[in-house]
Formats: C-alpha cells, sequence, structure tokens
C-alpha cells in the first residue's frame, strides 16, 4: 500500500562515529553478492533489537527493504552495482526504547528495552525521531564484523513509525517501513535534504535544498522545466526552495525526483567504476603475426548506458564492443596506443551539470619492432567539472589528470564553428582549477556552445548557455 501524505520525518546530521570500545563477533550473511568486495558498493544491514530467536524476522525484513530498494530508480538501474550483507547482532531483549518525553507521543506507552546499540524513540524531543545511541558499539561492531562497508541500515524491531538519517540509516518495522529506509536511504546515501520543511536547523544549502531562486543559476538549472522539476519555496519558510512536489524526500511511496536521482547516480559513480578490469595487462611476443585480443571488464547498469570507444593512434576503430582485436602484423615499426575509453551516458545525470563528468581509460601502449612486441599498460580516470549553467561572467574548469599530458578546449558556437581554442602545454599529473572568463572563451553572445575539452586525448563535451 502506498501511503501519499506528507512524509515527517526528520534528517539527523550527528552521531559521530566513536572509538570501538568492544570487539564481538556476530554470524554475517551475504545476501546479495554481484561481485567482489572491493568492486561493489557493499551495503550492510544491523538489526537491532532482534533477540536471536528473531532474526529469522530481521532477515525477512531486510529483504523487503531490498525488494523495494531495487525496484526504485535509480538504485533499479544500478542494481548491479550493490552487495548486502547483514550482520547478526542479538539484542537481550524484544524492541527499542521509548521514554514519552515528547508531547507527540500519543497513546504509544513508554517502554525501556535493553538492545545492543540502546536505540530510542522521542530523540531530541520528537517522538517519530528514532535514533541509535550507541554508536561506539556501531563503530566496534562493523570495525570487527564487516570493515568494508560503504552504507550501514539499522533496522529496529518496533511496529512505531520512526526512522532517521545520519550516518546510520534507520527506520523501524512500521507498516511504511521500507519506504521510510529507502527516504533515509537517500539522506545517509547521498546527503539530500527533507523535500518537506523539516525545520530551520536542517536548513543548508545541498543537492536539493537552496535559497537561489534565480532558474538559470539554481544548482538543478539543467533539469528545469523537465519531469516537474522546478522551484518550489518550502510553504512554511519560502526563503528555502526545493526542485519538486512529489519527491520521495517529502512524500513516501513518490519516486525519486529527477534532481535527488541525479545526486544518487553521481554518489554510486564515486563508489564503483564502470570499468572493472581489463586485458592484456603487459605482454612480449617475439614473433608478431597474429592478432592481439583486447577486452574490458564492465559493471554496466540496467539498461546498458555504457559507451565504450577505441582507439589507435588516436582513430577509432571500434565503438560499444567490450572486446576487440588488433592485428600487429600491420602495425607500422613503433610506439603505438590502444585507448579504450568508457564513459556512462545516463539519462538520470544531466551532462550539462556542475557534477562531474566521469570517463575511464585504458591506454595500451605497443612497442612494435621487427621481430618483437611488448605492451604495457595503464588505466585513468579524468573527473572533468565545468560549472555553472548558464554560464556567468566566469566559468569554472576543473580537472584532474591522472598521468602527465596536454590539455585543450575547443569552443564551437550553435553553427559548429570554432570560435576559440586553449591550449595548455603538457602539464603534470594533478589536479587543476581554472576560472575562465566568458570573453576569453569566446562566449561573446547569447546563445548555445559547445566545449570541448581534450584532457589527454579523452574528449569531454558540454553544452554551455551564455544568456
Ligand atoms: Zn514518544
Ligand atoms: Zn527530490
Amino acid at each position: 500500500m502506498m501511503k501519499t501524505s506528507t512524509f515527517f520525518l526528520l534528517l539527523l546530521l550527528c552521531c559521530g562515529l566513536a572509538t570501538p570500545a568492544t570487539a564481538q563477533t556476530f554470524p554475517v550473511d551475504t545476501l546479495v553478492k554481484t561481485g567482489p568486495l572491493t568492486q561493489r558498493i557493499n551495503l550492510v544491514f544491523v538489526p537491532e533489537g532482534y533477540q536471536t530467536a528473531e532474526m529469522p524476522l530481521f532477515i525477512a525484513r531486510v529483504h523487503q527493504t531490498l525488494n523495494s530498494l531495487f525496484t526504485q530508480s535509480p538504485f533499479l538501474e544500478y542494481q548491479s552495482y550493490f552487495n548486502v550483507f547483514a550482520i547478526k547482532v542479538s539484542s537481550t531483549q524484544s524492541g527499542s526504547t521509548h521514554p514519552r518525553t515528547t508531547t507527540e507521543c500519543g497513546v504509544t506507552p513508554a517502554f525501556a528495552a535493553t538492545t545492543y546499540f540502546n536505540s530510542t524513540f522521542d530523540y531530541g524531543s520528537i517522538h517519530r525521531l528514532l535514533v541509535v545511541q550507541q554508536t561506539s558499539a556501531m563503530g566496534a561492531v562493523l570495525a570487527h564484523n564487516f570493515p568494508r562497508y560503504d552504507q550501514v541500515f539499522v533496522l529496529v524491531n518496533s511496529t512505531e513509525y520512526g526512522g532517521s538519517g545520519g550516518q546510520f540509516a534507520t527506520a523501524s518495522a512500521n507498516a511504511n517501513a521500507t519506504e521510510i529506509m529507502v527516504h533515509e536511504i537517500g539522506h545517509s546515501f547521498a546527503g539530500l535534504s527533507d523535500e518537506y520543511w523539516a525545520g530551520p536547523q536542517y536548513a543548508r544549502e545541498s543537492p536539493n535544498m537552496t535559497q537561489t531562486t534565480n532558474p538559470t543559476a539554481v544548482r538543478w538549472a539543467p533539469w528545469m522545466g523537465t519531469s516537474n522539476v522546478g522551484i518550489y519555496p518550502h510553504i512554511n519558510n519560502p526563503t528555502w526552495q526545493k526542485p519538486h512536489q512529489n519527491c520521495k524526500m517529502q512524500v513516501l511511496g513518490a519516486p525519486f525526483c529527477a534532481v535527488c536521482k541525479e545526486t544518487i547516480v553521481e554518489r554510486i559513480h564515486t563508489l564503483a567504476r564502470p570499468m572493472q578490469g581489463y586485458s592484456p595487462a603487459a605482454l612480449n611476443i617475439n614473433n608478431p603475426t597474429q592478432d592481439l585480443p583486447f577486452a574490458l571488464t564492465l559493471l554496466p547498469p540496467s539498461p546498458n548506458t555504457l559507451r565504450v570507444t577505441w582507439t589507435l593512434d588516436g582513430t577509432i576503430f571500434a565503438r560499444n564492443h567490450t572486446s576487440t582485436t588488433v592485428p600487429l602484423a600491420q602495425l607500422p615499426l613503433g610506439s603505438h596506443v590502444v585507448r579504450a575509453e568508457v564513459v556512462d551516458t545516463t539519462a538520470l545525470t544531466r551532462s550539462t551539470s556542475h557534477l562531474t563528468q566521469h570517463a575511464y581509460t585504458v591506454n595500451w601502449t605497443i612497442s612494435r619492432k621487427a621481430t618483437s612486441v611488448s605492451m604495457a599498460s595503464a588505466t585513468a580516470q579524468y573527473n572533468v567539472e565545468t560549472y555553472p549553467n548558464p554560464v556567468g561572467d566566469v566559468l569554472n574548469l576543473n580537472y584532474v589528470l591522472p598521468r602527465a599530458a596536454p590539455v585543450a578546449l575547443t569552443v564551437l558556437d550553435a553553427a559548429g564553428r570554432t570560435v576559440k581554442t586553449i591550449r595548455y602545454p603538457r602539464q603534470a599529473a594533478g589536479r587543476y582549477e581554472y576560472q575562465l572568463e566568458a570573453a576569453q572563451l569566446g562566449l561573446r553572445s547569447a546563445g548555445t556552445y559547445t566545449l570541448i575539452v581534450n584532457v589527454d586525448g579523452v574528449l569531454m563535451k558540454r553544452q554551455l548557455v551564455r544568456e
């Protein structure tokens, strides 16, 4: 059953992780394994207020949460990026403490439970704010049982409505529990704000909350006018704006809005790479007469939005294959570079946004001699950011060079004519940040332009708007 009333749960920003106090071993169940821990986002579920005999109930509730999470965009598309585990921590007693210290407690009786993480309702004088208080115990459990976690979820064994975000997304086992948990994941995993008014203490600039009211300068400007994205004032405090009126960060049962989906996809990309591996790594061949196979191991979303481009000495020779061959015998003597470039073209993020565009490459450097071929390889990741868009007087350009390489900027007008080319000489590896004046980039009149950033031969295109 979907509930569509305004969703009142508060984001909890505090709860730092204290030093582990104890080290106790618990059974760890593998619930979903899509790949190695080092190459996936590892979700860890922890029970709170479940006794040993109640572990099957806890595991059943985890599966309910997963069934909901992975049928909702963008977790649906990126399901293959996640592993899921459960650390079966048992508590002395069932349930969660309810001190009845707020004016909102209604008929819910007071209750004191001896539980492993000492969770409680009524946190901060808000009845539904359900919080794990023993964060040091949580730190110890994670460090000792599953240190390689990316996101922790605490399922509290109470049917009373409640939850919290913060470092450990927490939810009770209320009828709305799975939706509450997915909402809290928005907070904890992607740093999203509530899109209902949660109170002045939670008002901040965030991916889906701002005080900017200019539609061309707002953080979600690339989405304006699509999918009902706009600039909507919070009714309780109209100086703060939100991007949507029916987003899961406000309404249980609603999907995440486009802005929140983009934020989650960007977070996924920072934790797991679409390029998982490649071959060959290196080789020496004494009689270079055969074709040499090259292959990538990719982690495709569903549908597969990864695009692969293969080049030989800068010329494209194959697209959208995960493997290809190079006829070694036909290579001229000398040094050559085979490159595979992988970009996720998902429509869930907009390339014109300020968010980072990720490109992943493998470079194979081939040395062809008359009687032998030797080859070395290396991977690189280029994170190119340009903002704001539309461009003001200044365009910020940031990128990471994983190795020494040249960089060039080309600006095309709407007709495809080159209006500006800027070349940086061979630059050392490192992060570069530029503030470029619009006039310096040739953006002299209002219109749409294309910026092509050529970083080490990797081309990244942006549509720029100049008003
Ligand atoms: Zn209460
Ligand atoms: Zn949203």
